[in-house]
């Protein structure tokens, strides 16, 4: 029976508010914001544009709050052309939000409030497991409630359907919670993490990969920013080299791109690496564009870079 090529992208949504300050206050201090701008966030959120914007088959779940937050998310999903179906409300807990410090030298400190991210319950998880059979793809993140995404995990290898995890943001937790995951697919930051082994060059790499594919996933593509993409599929090692689509000026949000590109591509039936050789041409588009969903890509951008 040929696979759906259905995409099932469930993670965060949040409202970010960027502050563009001199510099970052010290203990106490009260600072004057020299502009403030407010956009769409979460690596979910992320994911689910850039799948939209690369033409896929795709449905977004996520949970946001009662707000006016949620109010500009839903109309920006819309303008997006993301369906509301799957995504559920918290009738306590706030649409989360990412406060974004730029300090006068374009650094970033990050506050991150979970909020509704982190409050999908019973019901809206009994609904998410009663529809995965339709989908093929199950598209992940860490950024919800660890326990949905266990729940999540189980229900695909239920079904049958492919999950494409991403290990981000970096948190503690059992490796074998990603048994026969098709992808696993960290960050150097977040490899660290969950190995213990600090990433400084291509021989850590390797070690990294070696120990994340024992948790029992099929696939490891260590994510390398500059260097590309490192794919461990048990036997052997591949090492993808980045694409340039020009000056690289902003990698907010590339490794979301990353991860919506490499899923597409595996959804369409191309195979592993070429999928990996897509996914980091999406990726190089993204990091010469400032911001995280003005930078993502549209399909026949991408086209051209990859063919
Ligand atoms: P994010 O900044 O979204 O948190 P990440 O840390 O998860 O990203 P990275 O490893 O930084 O992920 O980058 C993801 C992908 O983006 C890389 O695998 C590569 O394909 C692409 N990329 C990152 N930096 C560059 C660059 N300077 N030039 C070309 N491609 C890049």
């Amino acid at each position: 029976m040929q696979r759906s090529p259905r995409i099932l992208v469930v993670g965060s949504a949040n409202a970010d508010v960027i502050l563009h300050v001199p510099r970052n206050p010290y203990n106490g201090e009260s600072l004057l914001v020299r502009s403030r701008t407010e956009g769409l966030g979460g690596k979910g959120s992320n994911r689910a544009v850039a799948l939209s914007r690369l033409g896929a088959k795709m449905e977004f779940s996520c949970k946001l709050g009662r707000d006016v937050q949620s109010d500009v998310l839903l109309s920006a999903y819309g303008h997006e052309k993301i369906s509301s179906d799957l995504i559920f409300f918290d009738e306590q807990t706030g649409t989360g939000t990412a406060y974004v410090l730029v300090d006068g030298n374009g650094n970033n400190t990050i506050l991150s409030y979970m909020g509704a991210n982190d409050t999908f319950n019973r019901r809206d998880l009994d609904k998410l497991v009663t529809e995965m059979p339709r989908f093929g793809f199950l598209s992940l993140e860490l950024e919800i409630s660890l326990s949905a995404v266990e729940e999540l995990l189980q229900a695909s290898r239920k079904h049958g359907v492919h999950a494409i995890v991403d290990a981000g943001p970096a948190r503690e937790l059992p490796l074998d919670l990603f048994r026969d995951v098709l992808v696993l697919s960290p960050n150097e930051v977040e490899a660290a993490q969950l190995t213990g082994i600090s990433i400084t060059g291509m021989r850590d790499a390797r070690l990294a990969c070696i120990k994340l594919y024992e948790s029992g996933c099929r696939n490891v593509v260590l994510k390398l920013g500059a260097q590309g993409a490192l794919l461990y599929d048990g036997c052997d090692f591949v090492h993808f080299e980045a694409c340039r689509a020009g000056e690289a000026v902003d990698t907010t949000a590339a490794g979301d791109c990353f991860m919506a590109a490499l899923t597409f591509a595996l959804s369409r039936g191309t195979d592993m690496h070429n999928s990996i050789r897509y996914a980091n041409a999406a990726a190089a588009i993204s990091v010469t564009r400032r911001g995280a969903i003005d930078a993502l890509p549209f399909g026949e951008e991408v086209e051209l870079l990859y063919s």
